[in-house]
């Protein structure tokens, strides 16, 4: 397989660390549009869905790759009086996870404000508090504020704040390991973009269009818009998916680490197209990309709301571990293998492939 660029390492990195919760991804919006400057026109909605077509002169099958831009995060629901904030999570998030860290919070001259969720000290815990875990709506953020005014008037922080994860993404070169948040889509925005990028200038027998969807963690609410404008006949949707080879017993090992992007059959959101899926993993076997088959008893995609529209869709995952929390590795491996794939599957998709679908 092809090695990493420092291109594409850079992309990966300056994605993941992109403030982009759920219905604030303008950050996100913006870098996927400037890293595909040149390469296809993007249109982008008040939603700040982006979407465009590659090749719009091929009168072919329409492929739709898709990933979304936004990220788990939250939303500060009132500020109390001693200045903290009470928030409500946005998209799934566990709250065993939250206390004690750090999010960056969107104050309103647009800056970051780094505000922690409060973890009360155990000199003042209570037997019962030592042994669970606090439920969010007893949660609080602190960002150093004495009272409501200073949080409102000196941090700019207040009802309606969006926060992300406040972490800086790295990658270690030897391994081919990065590390961040957010990878839970922006790796799949990254395989999305560098796919886009190889297939650029090539004769190939489908129109590739492009979607970039907001709001997915909430209930895969943009991606749409997307799909009403473009009319595909086709979806690959890009995810970063949670790998769990850390959880599970060897046999039921479905993502892991430096094994290849995870194709799944099923999922509580979608039942692949079985067609489109076979096609998929046998043109991964021919040509020697390594891919991960996955039965999934949780999760959902966009292709969850596409494939509805008689849509037949695959997803090709990157495994990331602990995805939906702060702290995420995957690798520049499965990465690679996704694009790969995803290249291919684009250039061997004709009207006689379609029509066997
Ligand atoms: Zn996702």
């Amino acid at each position: 397989m092809k090695k990493i660029t420092k291109d594409e390492i850079k992309r990966i990195i300056a994605l993941s660390d992109a403030f982009g919760p759920s219905g604030m991804e303008d950050e996100v919006s913006a870098l996927v549009r400037k890293e595909l400057d040149g390469v296809l026109a993007l249109k982008e909605d008040k939603m700040r869905n982006v979407r465009g077509v590659l090749n719009p002169e091929c009168k072919g099958p329409k492929i739709m790759l898709d990933a979304h831009l936004d990220e788990v995060g939250l939303i500060v629901q009132a500020v109390k009086p001693n200045g903290t904030m009470r928030f409500l999570p946005i998209g799934g998030m566990a709250a065993s996870n939250l206390p004690s860290s750090l999010f960056d919070l969107k104050a309103k001259d647009g800056k970051l404000v780094q505000a922690a969720v409060a973890a009360k000290p155990p000199h003042f815990m209570s037997a019962a508090e030592r042994t669970g875990a606090p439920a969010i709506e007893e949660m609080v953020l602190d960002c150093g504020s004495v009272s409501a005014e200073e949080t409102e008037e000196y941090y700019g922080l207040g009802i309606g704040s969006f926060g992300a994860p406040a972490v800086k993404g790295n990658f270690d070169e030897k391994k081919g390991l990065f590390f961040g948040k957010a990878f839970d889509c922006r790796i799949g925005v990254a395989a999305e973009i560098e796919t886009i990028k190889r297939l650029k200038g090539k004769k190939i027998g489908a129109q590739v269009q492009a979607s970039f969807a907001v709001q997915e963690e909430v209930g895969e609410r943009g991606v749409y818009a997307n799909y009403k404008e473009l009319q595909p006949d086709l979806m690959i949707c890009f995810e970063g998916c949670p790998a769990d080879d850390t959880f599970q017993e060897p046999y039921m090992i479905q993502a892991a680490l430096y094994k290849g992007p995870m194709l799944r059959h099923f999922d509580r959101c979608m039942i692949t197209s079985p067609r489109f899926q076979r096609f998929a993993l046998d043109l991964a076997k021919a040509n020697k990309i390594p891919v991960q088959e996955a039965v999934r008893s949780g999760g959902g995609t966009n292709a969850g709301i596409v494939h509805q529209e008689g849509v037949p869709c695959i997803v090709i995952g990157v495994p990331v571990r602990y995805i939906h929390s702060h702290h995420c590795w995957c690798t520049a491996h499965d990465y690679e293998a996704a694009v790969e794939l995803a290249v291919k599957i684009c250039e061997s998709i004709d009207e006689k492939v379609l029509a066997g679908f």
